[in-house]
Formats: structure tokens, sequence, C-alpha cells
């Protein structure tokens, strides 16, 4: 993870620079925007807390840290990416660790991307139900779906009972994404690629008949006459 403080938030919380008495008591807030700023204020004028300026020597050694984190971000990144190979080699690592899979839901439910109503992985004519471990078009699915807009957050990885390393599979792919398209998810607010392809459709069809499946119609059997 190289993203260490997220500062295109509005506020950006931790313990980093809190020092002296205050350690382990208050917590460290950077204000990322006007609207970061109202809520602080609010929540001030409300009495809900009390801030009072950082400390400066807090505030270097919040740099000193931050900075210290960045570059072990960046020596595991490059452990893990070289673990993963290229191409093919790639591919069948993903293959090999995915065929544990229980299909458990885990890695669906927690991922805060994945809230389509109908699931692709759901659709017996891509996954067929009751397969475990199901066929690879499972995980295939989400990675088509995900990997451009993938935060990295760790939960597909940290829930998995069986212990796939998912989200090291998807980042590294959204990294690769990232080089081609320059879109960085959590940080550009502007669609991915595909979503601005067809998000705002897909809406527009869950609004109007309660799915989202593209597909249903295509795959449904032909009525009969
Ligand atoms: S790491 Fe990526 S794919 Fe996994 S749960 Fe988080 S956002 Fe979803
Ligand atoms: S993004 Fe894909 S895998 Fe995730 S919930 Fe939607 S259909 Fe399912
Ligand atoms: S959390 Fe793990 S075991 Fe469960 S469906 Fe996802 S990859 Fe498979």
């Amino acid at each position: 993870c190289k993203m260490k403080v997220p500062r295109q938030a509005d506020l950006a919380c931790g313990n980093w620079g809190v020092i002296g008495p205050r350690a382990g008591k208050a917590t460290f807030v950077e204000v990322c925007s006007e609207k970061g700023a109202h809520l602080l204020d609010s929540a001030v004028k409300k009495g809900i807390l009390a801030t009072e300026a950082a400390n400066p020597k807090g505030l270097e050694i919040r740099g000193k840290v931050e900075g210290a984190m960045l570059k072990l971000g960046e020596k595991w990144r490059k452990k893990d990416f070289e673990g993963l190979g290229d191409g093919k080699d790639r591919l069948k690592k993903i293959m090999a660790e995915t065929s544990r899979c229980i299909k458990c839901y885990s890695c669906i439910s927690a991922c805060p991307i994945c809230y389509c109503v109908d699931c692709t992985t759901k659709n017996p004519t891509y996954v067929k139900p009751g397969e475990v471990p199901p066929n690879f078009m499972f995980h295939l699915i989400r990675f088509a779906h995900i990997a451009d807009s993938c935060v990295n957050c760790g939960q597909c990885q940290e829930l998995c009972p069986a212990e796939i390393p998912n989200a090291l599979f998807m980042h590294a792919q959204q990294v690769e994404l990232e080089k081609m398209f320059g879109h960085v998810p959590g940080v550009n607010m502007e669609l991915p690629l595909m979503a601005f392809v067809e998000e705002r459709e897909e809406r527009a069809r869950l609004g109007n008949t309660g799915s989202d499946m593209i597909y249903e119609n295509v795959f449904s059997p032909v009525p009969k006459k």
C-alpha cells in the first residue's frame, strides 16, 4: 500500500504525530477540504470534540513516519509483485492459488466496489451453481469488473477463509491498468474507463427494471409462442 495519509478525503485521521501527554489519547486530524473544515468546526461548536494546533515536533515526527512507511510500502510492493511473476507465470500462479476457493462470497460482500444487485458470479451461465472450487471464471469476473477501481483496501484478502491473496492479485492488475489509463482509484473522482462506459446505463436499468444484469435477455431461453 502506498496510500498512507488519504489527503484526497475531507479529513485524514490517525495517530502519527500525537506525542507527549496526548499520545494514545488524541487523534491527529489533517483537514483536507472546506467540507472537512466545516465538519470539524461544527463538531467543536457542538462540544462533541475539542481541537488544538498540532505540536511542531509532532508534525515533524509525523512526516518522518509517513516517509518511512512509504519506503516500507515500496519495498513490500516490489517483493510481492516480483513474487507474482509476469504474463503466463502470473496467470498460472493466480489460477493455482484461487483453486483453493470455497466460494463463500466473502471477497464480494466485503469489497466496496462490489455493490451490484445481480452479481454476475451468481449467474449460472458463467459459474456453475454448487461447484466448489468454482471455475476460474468466478475470479475472472471479479478481475474484469474490479481491477480498474480496486482501492487496495485488503478486505477481500483479510476475510478469505482459504487465505488466497485476493487483494494482491487485484491490486497488481490495477497498477497495470493505472499505467495504461492513468486512473487512480479512490483519488481521481472521475469514473474509471469501464464505469464511464456502462455505469450510468446500468443505474438506469436498475431504476427501471430492478435488475442491473446486462445480459439476462441475451441468455434467457427464447419465450415459447
Ligand atoms: S482490495 Fe480491492 S478488490 Fe479487494 S476488497 Fe478492497 S477494493 Fe475490493
Ligand atoms: S462488480 Fe462484478 S463481482 Fe462485484 S458484485 Fe458486481 S457483478 Fe459481482
Ligand atoms: S473469500 Fe476466498 S474462498 Fe471466499 S469466495 Fe472469495 S476467494 Fe473464494
